[in-house]
């Protein structure tokens, strides 16, 4: 009887002591939260080898049963704030994620949030967040080129690299960090480059911030520009932002774009110019009157790497334009949208693309 007794509270003793470490590594291990978009790393179609699917298609619980081993880089909540292809993404949905992350990185038992997302717009989202959200924790963007029902889906390793990155507290204040095929890129850099292939975003004029393998993490460098915290752009009470149009400059550019794009409410234009941010005469005119007009015009480039410097070849002084400095077209639409919803000078405007 006393032999049963020992033996009864030594199992006792063991499972409390297993049930209590386990709990204790679950304590231990940062939380992240996974707020879904959509996008190809949601997509599905009927077959794995083929190239039709459908954005969007799978929710959030899904895509994380099909990645093992993520729950033991973090606790994950996952929550979906919408199911669209990248194609799809509108402002709106853009102020509800800025939104929901600053609640979420709010809470202090929070370590880190991903935002599951297409490819095709990621740049224009990850350098919005880069502006407006409001804390210094990691904040990762991820996607994938393949959907999750192909053969090879490139989807749940950048899921997994991406928690990792997200649950690592050398990933806090670097701003908002995409990851995809184990690059980590910084929100004011990174670029989509190739229309399929799954190695498709780089950082061409500042470099990678990092690597991620494998949810190990190796930093190269911080972005140098001003973001998050440092910040002067506040979305917590805006419902909508200005219209930007973004035009693309080409040998014999027609100018009636551009007044067209004034015409019909415009109230910031950015030219996709030729070379460093040119365009033909005629639409440089148009291009000023748009200016006399007061709607802010801003000189990006449609080449894919290099900076477009102010008064170069056209006289941004005498035309009162802004000169994107290193800022691609898409997302110098971004920053040109935020400005608008202050008061400022065109040259005002200017400095903030010194800046951000
Ligand atoms: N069209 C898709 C999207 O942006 C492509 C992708 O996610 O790779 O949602």
């Amino acid at each position: 009887m006393e032999r049963q007794c020992r033996i009864i509270w030594t199992r006792v003793i063991v499972i409390c002591v297993l049930v209590s470490s386990s709990c204790l590594a679950q304590d231990q291990k940062p939380n992240v939260v996974i707020l879904a978009t959509g996008g190809t790393i949601a997509g599905a179609a009927a077959t794995g080898t083929q190239s039709a699917y459908t954005s969007g298609a799978v929710g959030i619980d899904t895509m994380l049963a099909a990645v093992p081993g993520i729950r033991d880089l973090a606790n994950i909540k996952g929550e979906q704030i919408s199911n669209v292809g990248s194609q799809d993404m509108t402002v709106e949905i853009m102020l509800t994620l800025a939104k929901r992350i600053n609640v979420v990185l709010g809470q202090a038992d929070v370590d880190g949030v991903v935002i599951t997302h297409g490819t095709d717009t990621m740049e224009e989202t990850a350098y919005f967040l880069n502006l407006v959200v409001k804390s210094n924790k990691p904040v990762v963007l991820v996607g994938s080129m393949r959907p999750s029902t192909a053969v090879s889906a490139d989807g749940p390793l950048n899921l997994f690299n991406a928690v990792g990155v997200a649950a690592d507290p050398k990933s806090a204040g670097r701003g908002v960090l995409v990851v995809m095929n184990d690059w980590i890129h910084g929100a004011h850099s990174l670029t989509k480059t190739n229309t399929t292939a799954v190695q498709t975003f780089m950082s061409p004029l500042r470099g990678l911030v990092g690597v991620a393998n494998y949810g190990k993490n190796d930093y190269y460098n911080s972005p140098i520009w001003k973001h998050t915290i440092e910040s002067e752009f506040d979305v917590s009470d805006v419902s909508h932002l200005p219209r930007v149009d973004i035009l693309y400059a080409y040998s014999d550019m027609a100018p009636d774009l551009i007044d067209a794009s004034v015409a019909t409410g415009a109230k910031g234009i950015v030219i996709a110019g030729v070379g460093n941010g040119n365009m033909n005469k005629p639409s440089l005119e148009a291009a000023a009157r748009a200016a006399k007009k007061g709607v802010v015009v801003v000189r990006s480039s449609r080449v894919a790497t290099g900076t477009v410097g102010r008064n170069v070849e056209v006289n941004d002084d005498e035309m009162n334009f802004v000169a994107s400095d290193e800022l691609n077209p898409q997302k110098a639409r971004i920053l040109l949208m935020l400005a608008l919803l202050k008061p400022l000078t065109t040259s005002e405007i200017q400095q903030l693309f010194y800046t951000y």
